[in-house]
């Protein structure tokens, strides 16, 4: 497969460091506030990364952090180091603690995670819960002499990072266009790793430091956890256009500076959703969330599939309109499952030749596009390709479901008035509760026995689901090349 690498500014054919272990880290939300649909486009591009390495036989170790400190209001004026955090600030408004926005945010983020159907990382991980973890790698960039201390916190020496902003479209950080210059700084493109709490105030969320008490620097979190996670070096590192310029060079600075290894291969980067054709913002009012478009009647793979009609490599404009057509090319797909479904195996007729080979080449062509830099428009256009063909409904239905493991867009779960056994549905309770006491090896067992019985559970925030298990069809997908 192939994939765009922002290093190197070219589609390369995709090696990992050590096959068949792909290591995947995606910059996640920062939860003072909810998630909106722009955010999700980019998760929904790491997600269908994911399925794809899968589908291609790696195996896959992907983790996503979530900012519950240090991400100060500056950064939207180009300076991440001043201005106040956006936890304590959100905190202050809604007058509940730091920890309290943060935790509630981070349950309606996973709770529409889930609803979009993304893969659960391995892990979901707290930058408050990784501070040693932060300090230690500050400690290992001052000992290889890359900090200097100022009066508000210990920074970062672009100078001393000869590579520094290699993969940014920026030249230089615009000064001008900050809230107010650090003149302290020795290069305006330093960025903090730790700064100091203020001496008049005490914050909510503050540890002590070999530095003084403060708190991390936003980039900070993401070298340290990555690297904890995935080791000093791994594959992939995702996250949206804008922080391909700032918060990622810093990350490379920060991991290399202190490993003197290079950090991470393949950088992707996913463009931005607009809305009626601007940036998304709270004071316009149009920074929507998951549940706003629940509410007005659309499903959440409605968007998913309104998100693949782009190419994540280009900015898409979400309206109105154009996710009722997604909705409506949505339910096309839901109908045409549910219809061939209700056939039964007994709808299954051999294929001649020259159908076998159209179904094949379908097969072929789907993959390719996918395995070409996640071409989600074309692989869009060759469902609907097969679907009016004339090869039996069960076949398409084959192909449909199959692409689905890459596509996640529930197509399995299509089957409509599917009724679930009451054993079913008592057993799976039982394994709920099993697992919610922490008993994980009776839960497993549970569950193999579920799966015995032909049904599949998936824990969702809403509690267990079950559908029907599908046979495995072997599906890998083929290379293009
Ligand atoms: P934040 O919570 O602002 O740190 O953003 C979380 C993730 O969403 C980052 O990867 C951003 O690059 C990405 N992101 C922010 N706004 C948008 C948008 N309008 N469209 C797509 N991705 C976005
Ligand atoms: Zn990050």
């Amino acid at each position: 497969m192939r994939i765009y690498n922002s290093l190197t500014r070219q589609i390369e054919e995709f090696v990992p460091i050590k096959p068949p272990a792909v290591g995947m880290y995606a910059c996640g939300p920062t939860v003072y506030s909810y998630v909106h649909i722009g955010n999700f486009r980019t998760y929904t591009t790491a997600d269908v990364l994911v399925r794809l390495l899968k589908a291609n036989g790696y195996e896959v170790s992907y983790v996503m952090n979530i900012t519950d400190v240090g991400h100060l209001t500056g950064d939207n004026l180009g300076d991440a180091d001043t201005g106040e955090d956006r936890m304590e600030k959100a905190a202050s408004k809604a007058g509940k603690t730091a920890w309290e926005i943060a935790d509630f945010y981070t349950r309606q983020f996973l709770m529409d995670f889930d609803r979009l159907n993304l893969l659960r990382p391995r892990e979901f991980c707290r930058a408050t819960d990784h501070i040693p973890e932060q300090i230690a790698l500050i400690q290992r960039l001052e000992a290889n002499g890359f900090t200097y201390k100022t009066s508000d916190g210990i920074y970062f020496d672009t100078a001393k990072f000869p590579r520094y902003g290699e993969m940014s479209t920026l030249t230089q950080i615009q000064e001008g266009a900050r809230v107010e210059v650090n003149r302290e700084k020795r290069n305006p493109r330093d960025f903090a790793l730790w700064k100091f709490s203020p001496t008049d105030a005490k914050r909510q969320m503050e540890w002590d430091s070999p530095w003084g008490v403060g708190f991390p620097g936003w980039h900070i979190e993401c070298s340290a956890m990555s690297m904890k996670y995935l080791g000093e070096s791994f594959d992939i590192h995702a996250g949206g256009e804008d922080l391909r310029s700032t918060h990622h060079p810093n990350e490379i600075a920060q991991a290399e500076a202190a490993t003197r290894k290079q950090f991470v291969k393949y950088w992707v980067h996913s463009a931005f959703l607009l809305v009626d054709g601007g940036r998304m913002s709270k004071s316009l009012g149009n920074n929507y969330t998951l549940s706003d478009l629940v509410q007005k009647g659309f499903s959440p793979m409605a968007l998913r599939y309104l998100y693949f009609m782009g190419h994540y490599r280009g900015q898409i404009n979400f309206t109105w309109s154009g996710l009722a057509s997604a909705q409506t090319a949505y339910d096309k797909l839901v109908e045409f499952v549910r219809q061939a479904r209700s056939k039964g195996d007994s709808a299954r007729v051999a294929l001649s030749a020259e159908k076998m080979k159209k179904a094949d080449d379908y097969r072929k062509r789907f993959a390719a596009a996918m395995n070409e830099d996640l071409g989600t428009p074309q692989a869009l256009a060759i469902v609907w390709e097969t679907l009016k063909s004339n090869i039996p409904d069960y076949d398409k239905l084959d192909l449909l479901l199959d692409w689905d493991q890459i596509l996640g867009l529930r197509l399995s779960e299509a089957g409509a008035g599917i009724t679930v056994p009451e054993e079913v549905r008592s057993l799976a309770g039982e394994r709920e509760k099993l697992r919610l006491g922490g008993k994980f090896v009776e839960a497993d067992s549970v569950r193999m026995q579920l799966e015995k019985m032909g049904w599949e559970v998936r824990d969702t925030v809403g509690g267990p689901q079950l559908k029907p298990k599908i046979q495995d069809s072997g599906f890998k997908i083929q290379d293009s090349k």
